[in-house]
């Protein structure tokens, strides 16, 4: 049986890595999606059948409770709330691991088992990263959407106010692993890792949210792993870190393609940066084109390459399917077109890609930013649809700006440029966008899909 639950565990972890590696890729995501579940049945079903389970009822009721609120709230959850989605399930995942790591100390402690440094370290762990990654996911789900102040919450002495919390949970933590039969030390060390989760997130701006969840998914992962070694669970060390590390590249990717560090993500107080510079002068006054859907058509009319540059707004309007409409017609007429995608266009990685799939826009035709940029030249028409900062020229020339340095898609070297959204609004770093009063720039104010299908309209009038 050991034997057979040992192989079992080795199968599922080979499972989630290679699903992990064919994730990477769209053409093979759908597989690494079933390779991972596959996994993760083998682990629960031989967990199951290996531990003497007294009774199945509360299992059961847990699965079907669980599967019931998983199945109503990935059917109803809008794609651009899946930011919030992610950090109120990371959020579980940490509070999981506290409550799981403290049942198995009391469990321990009753039989008045043998607590050795493995456990008593992996216990505190635990609680500490657990805690942190509940809270902190929390604030982040509250931020996202909308239930607490979007703001960075910024206060005299709050970097010395964390650096102290942080010193109590270690300190407190450490003293437990030379004291692991005290269990209130245990729930001392949740209680302070709870605040400080509360006060690491709440002095970051909501529009940070999305690397911050992504570095607390991370957390969850490392807090899993940290309850593989208390329960001695080899599938569940490797599942934790496999998720500890995604995590934890996947924060860098987003950090480096917004070009800001982790330490200025953190700590930085972004939010405030960009409302301060949001608010300065009338920088559009008289300098902007706004145009129509039926000008649109005509410039289309007579273009042999156009690229489209998808943003938040067009996740925000759903315009992927009227988008795609779009492609259809402009390709049946023999126009190329090509899509081009920024590494942090919308609000998580990946957004645009997972939207154009799901339109079923070939995936040939998404160009990243480095292989299109190049060629923005040879192109006759341009539609940014709903995007914005990744447009902004401000990166490249205003040091000062909150995304200065961030590699923009080069949009304004095209022939023409529509760009389609609202308002004059700015977008997620709340700066003005230069690109909207170039002399070769066309406004096309409108939600993201009622204009890209009066461009439609209009194109087979
Ligand atoms: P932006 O946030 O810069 O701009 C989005 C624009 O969409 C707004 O200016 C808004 O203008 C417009 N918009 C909103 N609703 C609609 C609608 N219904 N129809 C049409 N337009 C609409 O988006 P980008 O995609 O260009 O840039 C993403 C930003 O998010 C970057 O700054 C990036 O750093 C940041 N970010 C991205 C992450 C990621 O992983 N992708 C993670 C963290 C941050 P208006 O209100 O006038 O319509």
């Amino acid at each position: 049986m050991e034997n057979f639950v040992k192989i079992s565990y080795l199968i599922a972890s080979v499972l989630f890595i290679v699903g992990l590696k064919n994730l990477s890729h769209p053409k093979t995501a759908v597989r690494g999606n079933a390779l991972g579940a596959l996994g993760m049945f083998i682990a629960i079903a031989v967990t199951l059948l290996d531990k003497e389970i007294i009774s199945f009822e509360y299992i059961i009721a847990g699965v079907i409770l669980g599967s019931s609120i998983g199945i109503i709230l990935a059917k109803k959850i809008q794609m651009t709330a899946m930011p919030q989605l992610v950090a109120l399930l990371n959020g579980f995942g940490g509070i999981a691991s506290v409550l799981v790591a403290g049942a198995a100390l009391l469990e321990a402690l009753k039989l008045g088992s043998n607590i050795d440094p493995t456990f008593s370290v992996s216990t505190s762990l635990s609680a500490a990263i657990g805690a942190v990654t509940f809270s902190g996911s929390m604030i982040a789900f509250g931020k996202l959407q909308g239930i607490v102040t979007e703001k960075a919450v910024r206060y005299p002495g709050d970097q010395i106010v964390k650096a102290f919390t942080l010193l109590a949970v270690l300190s407190i933590g450490g003293y437990f692993v030379y004291q692991p039969t005290n269990p209130d030390l245990y729930w001392i060390i949740s209680g302070i890792g709870i605040f400080l989760g509360l006060i690491l997130v709440l002095p970051i701006g909501g529009a940070d949210m999305p690397v911050v969840i992504s570095l607390l998914n991370s957390y969850s992962g490392i807090a899993a792993s940290m309850n593989g070694f208390v329960l001695d669970n080899n599938v569940l060390i490797i599942s934790g870190s496999l998720v500890g590390a995604s995590g934890i590249i996947l924060t860098q990717i987003m950090c480096k393609a917004m070009n800001r560090s982790l330490t200025n993500v953190l700590f930085g107080g972004f939010g405030q940066v960009a409302e301060e510079v949001a608010d300065s002068g009338d920088f559009y006054s008289g300098k902007v084109k706004s145009t129509t859907s039926d000008e649109v058509a005509m410039i289309l009319d007579i273009a042999r390459k156009v690229v489209i540059v998808p943003g938040y707004g067009m996740a925000v309007s759903q315009a992927q399917h009227t988008v795609r409409d779009l492609y259809n017609l402009l390709t049946s007429r023999g126009i190329e077109v090509e899509f081009a995608i920024h590494p942090v266009a919308g609000r998580m990685p990946g957004h645009m890609n997972v939207l154009l799939a799901e339109a079923d826009i070939p995936y040939d035709k998404l160009k990243e930013m480095d292989e299109i940029n190049p060629t923005f030249e040879n192109v006759d028409v341009v539609i940014v649809n709903g995007a914005n900062d990744v447009t902004n020229p401000l990166a490249k020339t205003d040091p000062k700006s909150p995304i200065a340095g961030m590699p923009i898609l080069e949009v304004g070297k095209a022939g023409t440029i529509v760009v389609i959204k609202r308002s004059l609004s700015p977008g997620f770093a709340g700066v003005p966008n230069p690109l909207f009063t170039q002399e070769n720039t066309l406004m096309l104010f409108g939600d993201g899909k009622k204009a890209t299908q009066e461009i439609i309209n209009a194109l087979k009038e």
